[in-house]
């Protein structure tokens, strides 16, 4: 079935209704590999926000109320529009957010396998009814949606990010206003509210407000509608949206993904071969711009030399370029500031002591992959996320300093160990301080029902099945007393 490309996508919905936003900024969108416009939209206003959140709270009463099997049915007319619409959302991550082929392809899978995974959700929400002491009475927990949920999500993985947010919270029935990063309005909100619509959301359950986070943000956290904030997004970013929603003035729930350090270990008894496979893949898809991305490489030193060896050859091979294109591995950086600061790690990374092993100029905001040797712990590279194309090997003595190395970091996102032994693997993984731990694979995994989350700096709440269900609703314990009651006095 062939589909007409949606159209007027410099139009937002807000509060129920397709329209510019009504600030006099405008936004261009860019494509960050050739530069082109893809499209300028006017920018929401606070005042934009504002009917947008009190349209979601009027709109969730009666979607709420909506029967689980109708609310299911969205979520399902959701997923066969994904279907039908992939070549086109395929399209838009390529040139909104500089998504190499099979980048943006992994992205629409991740994010219609989560629509389909919240499609069960309405059915799966249980209560409880508990004992309790008190002669006649019945004491049972509800569970309830939470009300108006507000998203925030970043420019990486934008379509799959917010969605891995809207599909549940909507499924739960909940209302939702997203905010998108200003890099990828289209992919991270407006494309998402197309097929919705399309789907048979009722007008005002869903609004996207395409706003800067530095201009709107706070005020968006701190709006006292939304009940619940889902961040994702950096750490520093992510620490603020905290104090605000759990300050002094607000008591919000939130979920907070922010950034990671993922380490990849690979001890001497590893599959070299395989793990290169794995660091290849683990470090530079998406240009390296994946919270989970591998940030440290750690290698046993029997295998150091060998492993390096094989890595660089590899690594040196990698096509970078035109993300259109279906070879191209690496493609660009999403905007000219991201690039600089990268490029601003590899000085940092030479002048501490770091060996080039693999590098190359930038041109325009594709920057080859890079490859540093000899790397220790305090290093900036090893320290701090690099969210881009480049990696550092530190040398680990042994197994047991392997494990100092990966937990030395502020982070604790995902992970990952090579071992021959899968038993040392497990026993490897439950020592790392991280949310999420991956043996014999790279640290980039993400499944529609396992746990996602991080610990440490990397942030707070789980996302994904079971997960999914305990963050978008909430628990209220109501208990009806049956006979009358014996009080004390
Ligand atoms: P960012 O923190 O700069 O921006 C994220 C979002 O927050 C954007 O929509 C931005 O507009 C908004 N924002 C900015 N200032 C705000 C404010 N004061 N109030 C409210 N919102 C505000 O992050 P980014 O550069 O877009 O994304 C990269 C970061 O995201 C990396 O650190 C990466 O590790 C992290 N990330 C984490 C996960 C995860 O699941 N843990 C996934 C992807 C990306």
């Amino acid at each position: 079935m062939t589909t007409t490309p949606y159209q007027n996508l410099e139009l937002q919905p807000l509060a129920g209704q397709w329209r510019s936003g009504s600030s006099q900024t405008q936004l261009p969108v860019l494509n960050p590999y050739t530069g082109e416009e893809l499209l300028k939209l006017n920018l929401a206003t606070k005042d934009d926000m504002e009917q947008a959140f009190v349209a979601a709270r009027d709109a969730q009463v009666g979607w709420a109320a909506m029967g689980p099997a109708a609310r299911a049915a969205v979520l399902l007319k959701a997923v066969e529009i994904f279907d039908q619409r992939r070549e086109e959302i395929i399209d838009w991550l390529i040139k909104e957010s500089g998504s190499t082929r099979i980048k943006a392809q992994i992205e629409w899978g991740a994010a219609r396998g989560i629509t389909l995974e919240a499609a069960s959700f309405p059915s799966r929400v249980q209560g409880c009814i508990l004992p309790n002491d008190i002669p006649g009475k019945e004491s049972r927990v509800y569970r309830k949606p939470i009300g108006v949920v507000g998203v925030i999500s970043p420019w990486n993985f934008p379509l799959h990010l917010s969605q891995r947010s809207v599909a549940p919270a909507l499924a739960l029935g909940n209302a939702v206003v997203i905010k998108p990063a200003s890099d990828t309005p289209v992919t991270g909100g407006l494309l998402l509210a197309h097929i919705f619509a399309e789907a048979g959301l009722p007008a005002g359950v869903l609004s996207v407000v395409v706003g800067s986070g530095a201009e709107i943000g706070d005020a968006f956290v701190a709006h006292p509608i939304p009940g619940f904030i889902s961040f994702t997004g950096s750490t520093q970013v992510g620490l603020n949206i905290g104090r605000i929603a759990c300050g002094s003035q607000y008591l919000k729930h939130v979920a907070l993904e922010l950034g990671g350090n993922s380490p990849f270990v690979v001890l001497a008894d590893a599959d070299v071969e395989q793990a290169v496979n794995a660091a290849v893949v683990g470090k530079f898809l998406h240009q390296g711009q994946i919270c989970m991305a591998i940030n440290r490489i750690i290698v046993e030193q029997p295998l150091l030399e060998e492993f390096t060896r094989r890595y660089v050859e590899r690594v040196s091979a990698l096509k970078y370029g035109d993300p259109s294109l279906a070879d191209t591995v690496v493609g660009p950086v999403i905007n000219a500031k991201q690039l600089s600061g990268l490029l601003h790690k590899v000085e940092l990374a030479k002048q501490e002591g770091a060996t080039l092993l693999v590098g190359g100029a930038a041109q325009g905001n594709v920057l080859p992959p890079h490859v540093f040797g000899n790397v220790t712990a305090d290093m900036d590279i090893a320290r701090e996320e690099i969210f881009g194309p480049l990696v550092g090997i530190q040398s680990a003595t042994d197994e047991q300093h392997a494990l100092v190395l990966a937990n030395q970091s502020e982070y604790g996102l995902s992970s990952a160990v090579f071992t021959a032994s899968l038993e040392r693997g497990v026993r490897f993984a439950q020592g790392i301080q991280a949310g999420m731990t991956h043996i014999n694979d790279m640290p980039v995994n993400d499944a529609p029902n396992a746990a996602f989350g991080g610990e440490k700096g990397s942030g707070l709440g789980r996302f994904n099945g079971e997960w999914a269900i305990q963050e978008f609703t909430r628990d209220h314990w109501i208990t009806v007393q049956h006979t009358p009651r014996q009080y004390p006095f």
